[in-house]
């Protein structure tokens, strides 16, 4: 396993580091921070299990220097790549050309390298209603979903994606009320149906407030956590226990403490609760998908995730 963290410079100024790897890296995940990533471990198993004859590395790029990282994959040889923390947008606005998900989530996570081409994806919200398939056998179109966490990059990301599924109700909470407003505006076209005869609006965005949040979860079916709180163990409860029902089901896209509170309190409610290691297996397999069109070899990366975490 090949650990090291290399510098986005040592891409820009030609690449041959990466050339004279055996095999030769021509994936990677770019991130500032990259060290924390876990794509590497999934994504080398799911390599030599299909025999495939390349490497998958950690490339730490600064802002200032994604861009150029990015552009210059074609000429290294690289096939495509990863973007994580906080390269998603720039990512995006440096391919040549997106899919319509990407393009509405404002951000893009995978790179296709085609010809001199780079084409931009995003299979974080794709990978969730994956996950949520395999966590709770639910589809997220069935689903009154509140979204804690609408403002952030991945909160963005997994509203259009509930959007795009048209789920039955979607609610957009958030610490900066604004945003959540504001992004309500943006997908009201997605829910603007008769599908749902009832009292309740179809989307809704509100405050982080104990009242507004009592009120919405009796007409919720899934929580998603898309804030980044629970990342440390430190971290208070993101909201209050007594809220939180046996019949709601609990998706925490934070895995990073294997527990958060969040799905402690949940379980304790008697909810069903997981935290968003699955999401990250999903959107990877997604991105092999997306760089050779076949079948990621699912159990190959879960194990590989499993051992790495
Ligand atoms: P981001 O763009 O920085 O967004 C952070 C979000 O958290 C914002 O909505 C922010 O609200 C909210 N927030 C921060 N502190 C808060 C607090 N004390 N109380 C309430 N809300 C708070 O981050 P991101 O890139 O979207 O990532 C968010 C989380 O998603 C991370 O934990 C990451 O691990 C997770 N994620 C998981 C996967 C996966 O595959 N499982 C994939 C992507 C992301 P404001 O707008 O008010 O600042």
């Amino acid at each position: 396993m090949n650990d090291t963290i290399y510098e986005a410079s040592q891409l820009i100024s030609g690449g041959d580091i990466f050339r004279s790897l055996a095999p030769p890296a021509r994936l990677a995940v770019f991130g500032d921070p990259v060290a924390h990533s876990k794509s590497p471990a999934f994504q080398n198993a799911a390599l030599r299990s299909c025999g495939i004859e390349t490497q998958y590395v950690k490339i730490h790029a600064r802002p200032d220097e994604l861009s150029d990282a990015l552009r210059v994959l074609p000429a290294a040889g690289f096939l495509g790549a990863n973007v994580t923390i906080p390269h998603k947008a720039e990512a995006l606005a440096t391919a040549h050309e997106a899919d319509d998900y990407a393009r509405k989530a404002g951000a893009a996570n995978t790179i296709v390298v085609e010809g001199e081409t780079l084409v931009g994806f995003n299979t974080d919200g794709p990978g969730l209603l994956r996950a949520l398939r395999e966590e709770f056998s639910v589809d997220l179109r069935d689903l009154r979903v509140m979204l804690l966490g609408a403002g952030g990059g991945a909160g963005r990301a997994i509203a259009v994606q509930c959007a795009f599924e048209s789920c039955e109700r979607l609610v957009l909470v958030n610490r900066t009320f604004e945003k959540a407003r504001d992004l309500a505006q943006e997908l009201a076209s997605y829910f603007r149906s008769d599908r749902l005869v009832g009292p309740a609006e179809r989307l809704e965005a509100i405050p982080f407030e104990e009242r507004a949040l009592r009120e919405q979860l009796a007409k919720t079916d899934l929580v998603i956590n898309a804030t980044s709180v629970g990342m440390r163990r430190t971290d208070p409860p993101l909201i209050p226990a007594g809220l939180l029902t046996p019949n709601l089901m609990v998706y925490d896209t934070v895995y990073a403490t294997g527990k958060s509170r969040l799905i402690e309190d949940a379980e304790a409610a008697g909810a069903r609760a997981t935290n968003g290691l699955s999401m990250l297996l999903h959107q990877g397999a997604l991105s092999f998908e997306i760089w050779f069109g076949r079948a990621a070899p699912l159990e190959v990366m879960r194990a590989a995730l499993k051992a790495a975490n």
